[in-house]
């Protein structure tokens, strides 16, 4: 332990120090940087934000600090850490019970996509780069399956690339795309992107190497794609029963535009807002 001061050099007094962040000054030398002791409120330790070299910095400056706001901006700066803690434990909270309520309706998993049919919700599971989401079944607006065609034999004859994917709609159509001939005998991808109306996609895969397809492991996992698309099916066919009708029902788009005639009668609408409603009513 030093027997002097860390700024001054003189000889370290009982009782006279202060101890700052990384050593101990004596109270002439925070005297002279604008600290004195006997105005600063009790409460207030402002040695415990100070170096010995700011101290010597400022000396050699001959500048001084004003203790009050530097203290009340080191409280502000604690308190707003403070609140950024508190607020990524509520978010981690938030996200721990979101997860475990989904789990607890045993949803269809596959990766970090959990389809809970209880919820009807799409839940996706963070990664390292991207947070976790959260949909409504409604928010699925379609899927495509890749299957990205090569040959490991090269006597093989590949007419035909086909690489990119088939659009599936919610017919089911996408059973096409694992049945009926294939001009290559392996897969370097086979895939499921899922799009969202918020222009999301994720996408989820079932073989990412280079796999023949007269293989077991091709067939399990087509399979296993296969059951999952079924299940994007199910939603999207969902999806078309539930939505809002456009049209009206014959009584309603009359009732519609009766009144909407008398608005225009009254001035309230133009003769093109009256013509373009009217269309959209009709749907024409
Ligand atoms: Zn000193």
């Amino acid at each position: 332990m030093s027997k002097k001061y860390d700024v001054c050099g003189n000889k370290l007094k009982m009782f006279k120090s202060v101890p700052v962040i990384d050593g101990k000054v004596c109270h002439d030398c925070m005297k002279k940087i604008g600290v004195d002791y006997v105005e600063l409120p009790l409460s207030m330790s402002i040695e415990e934000i100070l170096t010995v070299k700011e101290i010597k910095d400022l000396q050699a400056n001959n500048q001084i600090i004003d203790p009050q706001k530097r203290w009340a901006e080191y409280k502000n700066k604690l308190k707003q850490e403070k609140f950024k803690k508190e607020d990524i434990s509520a978010e981690k909270d938030k996200y721990d019970q979101l997860k475990a309520a989904i789990k607890a309706d045993e949803p269809v998993k596959k990766g970090k996509v959990y389809l809970d049919f209880v919820k009807k919700q799409i839940f996706i599971d963070k990664t390292i780069l991207e947070d976790y989401r959260l949909f409504r079944f409604s928010d699925l607006t379609s899927y495509k399956t890749i299957e990205s065609p090569t040959t490991i034999n090269k006597n093989h004859s590949l007419s035909r690339s086909i690489v990119g994917g088939l659009v599936a709609g919610p017919t089911g159509a996408v059973l096409g795309a694992f049945s009926g001939n294939k001009s290559y005998d392996a897969v370097s991808k086979m895939a499921v992107v899922l799009y969202f109306n918020n222009n999301y996609s994720k996408q989820l895969n079932y073989i990412s190497t280079e796999t023949k397809i007269d293989s077991m492991y091709y067939r399990d996992e087509q399979e296993k794609m296969q059951r999952f698309c079924v299940r994007l099916d199910k939603i999207l066919v969902e999806n078309e029963n539930n939505e809002p009708t456009t049209l009206s029902t014959p009584t309603n788009s009359a009732d519609e535009l009766r009144k909407l005639k008398s608005l225009l009668d009254d001035g309230i609408l133009t003769e093109e807002e009256f013509a373009a409603k009217k269309k959209q009513i009709l749907g024409i």
